[in-house]
Formats: C-alpha cells, sequence, structure tokens
C-alpha cells in the first residue's frame, strides 16, 4: 500500500529509512531516494521500471546544501542566486568528497543538482537532511505526473508513499544547463526560458548530437560522456573464463577464478545490489588494473532479469569500441 502523506517530517522519516517517496514541486512529482543509499536509488530505477540507468537530478533545500557536493564557479552561484528555488537543473562536477551514490549520476564525474520551488518538498528536503535523488514519478515510457492521482496511477503499491502537494503549477520538467565545461550548454529546455539563462551567463551552446559525435569517432566527447561512463581499461562481456592480466566484475557466489583483481556486484546474486555496485565497482576495477599493470575488464553475466537489464544495457555502453 502507497500512503498519501500531507507531513514532510513524515516524508523525511520515510527516505532516511530507504524507502521511495513520491514528492510535489513546480515541475513534475520526483520519485525520491536517499541519494547517499545505494540500495534506495537502485529501487528507484526498479519501480519505474526502467530498463537502462538514466542520471538522476539530486534535490537540495538550499544552495549552500547543493554545492557541498558539487563543485559551483561564479556562473553557477549567480544562476543560482536568480533561479533557485525554480525549474533550473545545473550539471557541476562532483567534488572529490560528495557523498552522493555512483548509480545516481550513471557513474559520470558531474552530477545534476536543483533546489525545487514547492514548500512542503523544501521542508522534506531539509528534514531529510541529505540530497534525494528523483527522477519524473512515472513508469517508463509514460507521461510524467503532475498530481498525486497521477503518481498513485503508475506507482500504487511500488513506492510507500507519496507527499501531497497539489498539481504542479509549471507541469513541464526543468530545464538542464551544463555548466562543467567552459560554455554554458542547454541539455534539456524547461521550465526555465533559455533566453532568462543567457541574461545571466550569455549565449548558450547546445549539445553536439549523438550522430555528429560518433561520426568524430570519439565516444569520449562531451556529446557521448554527458549520458555514458566507461572505465578506460577495455571490457570484455560474457566471460566465461578470466585470465591473470585481467580484473574480474562477478556476479553471484561462483566469482571466475584467477583474475588480477576482483570486484563481486552481488556474491548473493541479486541484481538490484548489482545495480548499486555496477559504476562503484567499474571505477574500482579500472584504477586497481592499472595499477597492477592489467590489460583489461572482463564481465560475467547478470541476468536479464529486473533491473539485470539495465545493468547488462550500461555494461554494453562501457564495452562498446571507441575511436
Ligand atoms: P528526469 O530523470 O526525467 O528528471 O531527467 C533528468 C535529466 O537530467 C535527463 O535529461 C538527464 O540526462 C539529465 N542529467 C541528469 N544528470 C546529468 C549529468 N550528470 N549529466 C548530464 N545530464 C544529466
Ligand atoms: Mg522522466
Amino acid at each position: 500500500m502507497t500512503r498519501l502523506l500531507d507531513d514532510p517530517a513524515e516524508a523525511a522519516a520515510l527516505l532516511r529509512d530507504g524507502a521511495l517517496v513520491a514528492f510535489p514541486s513546480e515541475t513534475v512529482y520526483g520519485l525520491g531516494a536517499d541519494a547517499w543509499n545505494g540500495a534506495a536509488v537502485a529501487a528507484v530505477f526498479a519501480a519505474k521500471g526502467r530498463p537502462h540507468f538514466n542520471p538522476l537530478i539530486c534535490h537540495f533545500a538550499s544552495a549552500d546544501s547543493a554545492f557541498a557536493e558539487v563543485v559551483a564557479d561564479a556562473r553557477a552561484q549567480a544562476l543560482a542566486e536568480r533561479f533557485w528555488p525554480g525549474p533550473l537543473t545545473l550539471v557541476l562536477p562532483r567534488r572529490p568528497e560528495c557523498r552522493v551514490n555512483l548509480l545516481a549520476g550513471a557513474g559520470l564525474d558531474t552530477l545534476a543538482v536543483r533546489v525545487p520551488a514547492h514548500p512542503r518538498t523544501l521542508a522534506m528536503l531539509g528534514l531529510a537532511g541529505r540530497p534525494i535523488a528523483g527522477p519524473s514519478a512515472n513508469r517508463s515510457g509514460q507521461v510524467s505526473p503532475t498530481s498525486a492521482a497521477h503518481v498513485l496511477a503508475g506507482l500504487e503499491g511500488r513506492i510507500a508513499a507519496v507527499l501531497e502537494g497539489g498539481d504542479c503549477p509549471v507541469g513541464v520538467e526543468s530545464t538542464v544547463l551544463d555548466l562543467t565545461g567552459p560554455g554554458a550548454v542547454l541539455l534539456r529546455p524547461g521550465g526555465v526560458p533559455a533566453a532568462a539563462i543567457e541574461a545571466v551567463v550569455g549565449r548558450l551552446g547546445r549539445p553536439v548530437p549523438l550522430a555528429a559525435a560518433a561520426a568524430t569517432q570519439s565516444l569520449r566527447s562531451p556529446g557521448m560522456m554527458l549520458s555514458h561512463y566507461a572505465p578506460d581499461l577495455p571490457l570484455r562481456l560474457a566471460a566465461q573464463a578470466v585470465r591473470a592480466d585481467e580484473a574480474l566484475l562477478a556476479f553471484g557466489p561462483r566469482p571466475l577464478p584467477g583474475a588480477g583483481a576482483l570486484w563481486n556486484l552481488s556474491p548473493a546474486g541479486d541484481v538490484a545490489e548489482a545495480a548499486a555496485r555496477l559504476f562503484a565497482g567499474l571505477r574500482w576495477l579500472d584504477a586497481a588494473g592499472r595499477r597492477l599493470g592489467l590489460r583489461g575488464i572482463a564481465a560475467m553475466d547478470v541476468p536479464a532479469e529486473g533491473l539485470g537489464e539495465a545493468v547488462q544495457d550500461r555494461l554494453l555502453r562501457a564495452a562498446a569500441p571507441r575511436g
């Protein structure tokens, strides 16, 4: 049973316990989870039925709390001053001490952050005392919900609660702006018009279309990196055996023997645990493998059930040939 809540303190307590709570904002309802908690973040993808991991926006009670997790330059500070709380999401570099689980950011070095403009949600965020990761609170492939009833229509029984907050006044998603490069790039048009942003930071770039990025043969080009993490070491999938000069991304109770380094996504064979540990594991094996002079990473199969499908999707992308 999904509960309907009026009290932000109850919503915050559930979030701190690792439960999923949908929350109102001025744009659409978000599906919230404690962004520090890998299992809670994995549960978001499972509840939405997403077949792949997109980076999620992290929601904060204030610009100060957001900028404790990411590096904000003068542009970010000016935009936050002007538009927060409000429908603007800023993509910024993670701080080294950033505690947001890597799955929430799909393994990227960047993080999308926002302070939403809804009094009840701001109260909930303040009481939660941590970033709350939240995509739109709908099943994958359905339209974004702008009322608690819409949320329940898609997610009843799949999430712990909905914080009731009336109808969303803006009704379209937040504008997403990438500030990780020298020029600000509009990644997604949304609630704050591009012209209003340009009045603060000057002319905006548009993202490199994926096709153009592929044509320049560089999977490392900015357009691809927006949604894609890949280790430096080559990644080999569906390994049946592993060599001593390879690192092993294992799954299940019987990791292949003989690898030069080992990270087990889930010794118990749990796909949700594997999702929560995927990006941390790839990063750890990549660093350990390079330190030890290993040649690559071999990945064992993860079953395509539940979040396993999304794990496979990300592994396929991480293993794609690079230019
Ligand atoms: P939604 O999950 O529907 O709220 O959409 C989130 C949007 O923010 C998507 O368009 C994501 O691709 C984008 N986004 C989130 N995090 C990042 C990031 N680190 N880099 C680039 N885009 C991001
Ligand atoms: Mg969405």
